[in-house]
């Protein structure tokens, strides 16, 4: 059986690709020997455990695939291996950006670090926010031909320093897969990141170093300069020297600026694991484009090298010294100790997302081994978040928690805006039980599961794919508090989230992949952009539900203007509680079908298309000493008022949808979609013909889009949506 189509479960810089190490008829092997207590990349296999033979027999190409694949991380191997990044001072249009003090208290950013940094300069920030542009990114492609691999074997130096790798054909870069990261994942990250981050612009040109990470640099790139732009990317596709290695990409930072903002980096996509470049499917492509954003993350500081820095809500610069983080919180309901994340915009996000507000810090994953634990989040509540280690969703979103810790580094600002709590549902709101205490306290919660039995069904925590409970057998006993079932061997499938089972994707069962198709056709399952995924025993009348406990459907839903979920079943309509709870909906309007659909909480599902606001910062940790005259207000977030459907004309109806969808699907795509919302010229027909012949069908730079194109018309918003290929 062919194991091709794995969904996803990852994502990360260093992602690594999960193999589907149990597919299709293997589905009674559930047993996975996992060796959780070697601590480096393979640690974090994910792998099914699995599967499931679906309660209704299905035909053998309808069988689910295993879970989709996984992405790890290994930033921090790379990290501990790379030089330090080098000091290149640069010319800003807002001179005088910080101020240096004399030395102030230090107040550490990660709790119970080691010795703290004594004697460093602290800054203050002077800039106002009108002196931040959106961050400009440059990348350049292979620039000085290392590590590539040209053909089927011929040996390569690869960046990770190891010479004489075997280029296998997946390990060969293809046009197609250059024109994919070149084309499209790069392009589109770096819009995500124009639109989410501002910076202080460059004056004139960025100086780059001479050397990133081994690359050897133009040498232009030092001496003119690079022209517009706030950071470059060296962009790579050189194989890992582990053939088994499921990381997909990993990046880091070079050269930071004299604030120590990073202002150069090198980002590299595993070429055997761009399968996507051949298919473009779009859930894959967003999840390739997220793994773009997570690498660029990285490089632009998302690393515990660069947790010894922060400016607190008096805007005054911190830095406790020191290159990653060391100390530790002890958690007694977890049972471990974790290291928190205590930057105050970051974790006032944290108290907002999950609220809870007596939240000391955000948790920093700790586990992974060296190439994972201590640059992302805490993969047990941040499980769909894009900083995660590993991808074991359909989805995953950047939420205002990272965009709060890129404004704590001072030199950034953050559009929050961009940020995608709406979509994002794992832990939103669950209180601080949720944060605080081990995850089989959280039970009848659909971010987790539970259950061994192998036929049922659950649907992955984004609510994006059909799949399993992701439960493994490994060799030995798992920790004790990370023991779930009474089989102490016995535990989730992902080891990142603390080991807490949650529902796994089959890569052949993806509600938003329209190319999916259920031959049997009697359970009303509709694949599509517009599909979630439901636990229900919905079958066409006349037949038997089957007799699994615990199935899954997929249904396309709309959600009401008041944020209330309807599904849609073959044309008939099932509503889900009008309380927003989570609950069985009414299926009274059901035609030719019956059964059970339970609803989740709408919040989940639903999403204000209404800008997520700036999380409110608790007020600063007094300090001892008074504030330094002349400093300002920390820059006021930026924020972006949403078009309302009521303020649009009439006749724009069509384009609103679509212009919300590109923001949900495509995000990246923002600037383009707000374009098209915010445009209410006349002459759209002749618009979108100007448009199409200036921009072509992709959307790879939207920012050009934003002057004066429009789409207006009842066609607008569907042609629209048709260029830009969205099901
Ligand atoms: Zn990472």
């Amino acid at each position: 059986m062919k194991s091709t189509m794995i969904a996803a479960i990852a994502v990360a810089c260093l992602l690594v690709a999960q193999a589907a190490s149990h597919v299709g008829d293997h589905f009674d092997d559930h047993h996975h020997h996992h060796h959780h207590h070697h601590a480096d990349e393979h640690d974090d296999e994910v792998v099914a455990s699995s599967s499931s033979s679906p309660h209704q027999p299905l035909p053998p190409s309808e069988k689910g695939e295993g879970p989709i694949k996984g992405h790890h991380c290994i930033h921090d191997q790379l990290v501990a291996r790379a030089p330090k990044p080098v000091t290149i001072p640069q010319s800003y249009l807002k001179e005088h950006a910080w101020k240096d003090w004399s030395i102030r208290e230090e107040q550490p950013l990660v709790e119970q670090r080691t010795a703290d940094h004594p004697g460093s300069a602290h800054r203050v920030f002077l800039a106002t926010s009108t002196d931040y542009s959106n961050m400009r990114f440059k990348f350049f492609f292979n620039v000085d031909n290392t590590g590539i691999c040209p053909s089927v074997g011929t040996f390569v130096t690869t960046y990770q320093g190891t010479p004489n790798v075997n280029c296998t054909t997946n390990d060969v870069l293809t046009s197609l897969k250059r024109d994919y990261i070149v084309n499209t994942l790069m392009p589109q990250a770096a819009n995500f990141l124009r639109g989410a981050l501002k910076v202080i612009p460059i004056n004139g040109s960025l100086i780059a170093p001479s050397t990133c990470n081994g690359i050897t640099i133009p040498t232009s790139h030092r001496t003119t300069g690079v022209s517009d732009a706030d950071f470059v990317a060296y962009v790579t596709s050189v194989p890992l020297p582990d053939p088994t290695s499921q990381t997909v990409a990993w990046a880091l930072s070079c050269a930071n600026d004299a604030s120590g903002r990073p202002i150069a980096g090198q980002v590299n996509f595993v070429p055997s694991a761009l399968t996507n470049a051949a298919t473009l499917k779009t859930y894959i492509t967003a999840q390739d484009v997220n793994t773009g954003i997570h690498e660029l993350s990285h490089a632009l500081g998302f690393s515990n090298s660069y947790f010894d820095s922060y400016v607190d809500l008096n805007n005054v610069y911190h830095s406790t010294g020191g290159r990653t983080p060391t100390g530790s919180v002890n958690m007694p309901n977890l049972g471990k100790s974790v290291t928190m994340m205590l930057s105050p915009r970051a974790l006032a996000a944290g108290k907002e997302y999950f609220q809870c507000s007596t939240m000391t810090g955000v948790e920093i994953e700790d586990q992974g081994g060296s190439g994972t634990a201590g640059s992302h989040w805490e993969k047990r509540i941040l499980y769909t978040e894009y900083i995660c280690g590993i991808l074991s969703s359909v989805a995953t979103y950047i939420s205002s928690l990272t965009l709060g810790y890129f404004e704590d580094k001072g030199y950034y600002v953050a559009d929050y805006s961009w940020a995608q709590n709406g979509s994002m549902a794992f832990g939103k709101g669950r209180g601080c039980s949720f944060v605080n205490n081990k995850c089989n306290t959280q039970t009848g919660l659909p971010e987790f599961c539970f259950d061994t039995t192998a036929s049922n069904q659950y649907c992955s925590p984004d609510f994006l794919g059909q799949g399993y409970c992701g439960v493994a057998e490994y060799s030995s006993a798992l920790a004790s508090n990370f023991q779930y079932f009474s089989d102490p061997n016995e535990g989730g499938a992902v080891s990142l989230s603390d080991y807490c089972p949650t529902g796994l994707a089959y890569s052949n069962r993806v509600c938003i992949d329209g190319s999916t198709t259920d031959s049997q056709n009697i359970y009303g399952n509709t694949y599509g952009s517009a599909s979630r995924c439901f636990q229900s025993s919905m079958v066409q009348s006349g037949y038997s539900p089957g007799d699994a406990s615990v199935s899954t459907r997929c249904f396309p839903i709309t959600c009401t203007s008041t944020g209330l979920i309807r599904i849609d079943i073959r044309g008939s309509t099932a509503i889900c509680p009008l309380d927003g709870s989570a609950g069985a909906a009414d299926i009274s309007g059901v035609s030719g079908y019956s059964g059970v659909i339970m609803c989740p909480r709408a919040s989940s599902l639903c999403v204000s298309p209404s800008a997520t606001a700036a999380p409110t910062p608790a007020p600063p940790t007094p300090i001892p000493t008074p504030a330094p005259p002349g400093q300002t207000p920390a820059p006021a977030p930026f924020t972006r008022t949403p078009q309302s459907a009521t303020t649009l004309p009439v006749n724009c109806a069509d384009r609103v949808p679509c212009a919300n969808n590109i923001t949900t699907r495509l995000p990246w795509c923002r600037f383009f979609a707000d374009a098209v919302l915010a445009c209410f010229g006349a002459n759209c027909d002749g618009q979108l013909a100007s448009w199409l012949s200036t921009n072509g069908a992709s959307c790879t730079d939207p920012f050009s889009w934003g002057n004066a194109n429009c789409v207006e018309g009842a066609n607008g918003g569907a042609a629209m949506c048709a260029l830009l290929n969205i099901e």
